[in-house]
């Protein structure tokens, strides 16, 4: 079995060959069908199971098909379609590296905010609009503050290494992100948590922000 059976478009399909992806991981063997599928999904994955592609895929193939162009409000606020919470920066960084090149040949732009750094560059590219925004949470927070950032369009948010994203005090900003005025209710849009763990405090996000959602342990 290959990456063509996954009913994602060609492009997408194209851009996972050229990276050398042959066969999907068993993640994405699940994971691709059900997002694509609007399903909100929460999965037991490690890093290194290929879950940075698991979710990147059917996102971009959805967004493909709605064909719809990221906006910026009047005031300025950049609001994405699909919004990434990661828990550090290098993570970040990565996701966004494995965005851009399965985007390449595609409408579809991709940003990075994250802490720790001048905003300066990073708000360059979001001022024009994204589909796609990669994001550690307390920078996310600021940008939301600062009426840079807005969900009303969201329609996808992964939260990946969630247990690592509360180890490292990030629960509050996560909440604060998921009952923003701005975000669409649970039931409409779809989450997908990653996990390496699935502990009690993990189990409550998921079933707080998650909407009859699967569970999948690879
Ligand atoms: P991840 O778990 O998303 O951090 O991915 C771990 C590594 O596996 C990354 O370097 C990916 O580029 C690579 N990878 C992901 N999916 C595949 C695949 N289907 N075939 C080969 N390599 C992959």
């Amino acid at each position: 079995e290959d990456f063509t059976h996954g009913g994602l478009r060609d492009v997408l399909i194209e851009n996972v060959l050229k990276a050398k992806y042959t066969k999907p991981t068993p993640i994405q063997k699940y994971a691709i069908p059900m997002i694509k599928g609007k399903r909100d999904l929460m999965a037991c994955a490690q890093t290194g199971s290929g879950k940075t592609a698991a979710f990147l895929l059917p996102i971009m193939h959805s967004l493909l098909e709605d064909k719809d162009h990221p906006t910026v409000s009047p005031t300025g606020a950049t609001q994405p379609f699909c919004v990434i919470l990661s828990p550090t920066r290098e993570l970040a960084i990565q996701i966004h590296k494995e965005a851009v090149k399965f985007s390449l040949g595609t409408i579809i732009r991709v940003g990075l905010i994250y802490g720790g750094t001048a905003s300066f560059h990073q708000n360059n590219k979001l001022t024009g609009g994204v589909h796609i925004l990669v994001a550690t949470p307390g920078r996310m927070g600021d940008y939301v503050n600062r009426g840079r950032l807005c969900f009303e369009k969201v329609k996808f948010v992964v939260l990946d290494e969630a247990d690592r994203m509360l180890d490292m005090g990030f629960q509050q900003d996560i909440e604060r992100m998921m009952s923003n005025a701005s975000m669409p209710q649970t039931g409409s849009k779809t989450t997908v948590m990653f996990s390496a763990t699935f502990p009690q405090d993990i189990q409550k996000i998921a079933s707080k922000y998650l909407n009859n959602y699967l569970y999948v342990v690879v």
